[in-house]
């Protein structure tokens, strides 16, 4: 396949729920039981929010790491940029973030964590795994080749982002929904119905990214 953008697959809550099971599976598989569980902010949230309740577990905080900026390009290192929020002193830490792919989220966070922490032990999890990436975590849903994953809680961020890049791209600053639709899969492999491309329009028109609302158009708002 040849695309002119990175490749995309859209994730909605059937598919987080069972790569989520998954890796509860196999934690308790494993016969390692967290005391509680901390969730990388923002990606790591909703999982972390999952396990918590697939694993019994009331304690779950947070710690922010930053790195990615737009969507499916690469923004420098990771950063941590919100300390770890929550006492896990000599507890049994379940650390959650949705992906790992070049790993240094997933690093920068355990190091923070066993520094001031002081953790009895830190495991982590995440809901897919990039094969190759340096971290591999200690549980994971599914093992995948490279995609940009959009998740459902990213939605209207990522497709804003790569919509915006198909402007710049392909230097126009108005298309019909059709030539969007024919863009979206010759950049990104990405088909949505017509409900979601227009709560997508409307949410870019909040943003003030195009004209909205508009008759048919698609224009950015320059
Ligand atoms: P990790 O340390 O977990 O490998 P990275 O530092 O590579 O993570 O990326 C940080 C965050 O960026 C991820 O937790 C995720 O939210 C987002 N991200 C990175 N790669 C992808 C991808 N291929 N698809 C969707 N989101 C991604």
């Amino acid at each position: 396949m040849d695309l002119k953008g990175p490749l995309c697959y859209v994730l909605d809550f059937d598919d987080i729920n069972n790569y989520a099971y998954q890796t509860a599976l196999k934690i308790k598989q494993s016969g390692w039981r967290p005391d509680v569980v901390v969730g990388i902010a923002r990606g790591g949230w909703v999982h972390a929010r999952i396990q918590c309740d697939l694993l019994g577990i009331r304690s779950l905080f947070s710690v922010k790491v930053d790195h990615w900026g737009v969507t499916a390009t690469k923004d420098g290192k990771a950063k941590l940029s919100v300390p770890l929020v929550g006492d896990v002193e000599g507890k049994r830490v379940l650390l959650v973030d949705d992906i790992t792919d070049t790993g240094e989220s997933l690093t920068t966070a355990v190091e923070h964590i066993i520094e001031v922490g002081k953790p009895a032990d830190v495991r982590s999890a995440t809901l897919m795994h990039i094969a190759g990436s340096k971290f591999v975590p200690d549980y994971f849903g599914v093992e995948i080749t490279w995609a940009w994953e959009i998740w459902p809680w990213n939605f209207f961020e990522d497709l804003t982002s790569l919509i915006m890049k198909i402007y710049e791209g392909e230097k126009i600053s108005e298309m019909s929904t059709a030539e969007l639709k024919k863009h979206l899969r010759e950049y990104n492999n990405i088909v949505l119905s017509d409900e979601k491309l227009s709560k997508i329009k409307a949410h870019m028109g909040f943003l003030g990214h195009i004209v909205y609302p508009l008759d048919k158009m698609w224009r950015l708002d320059e």
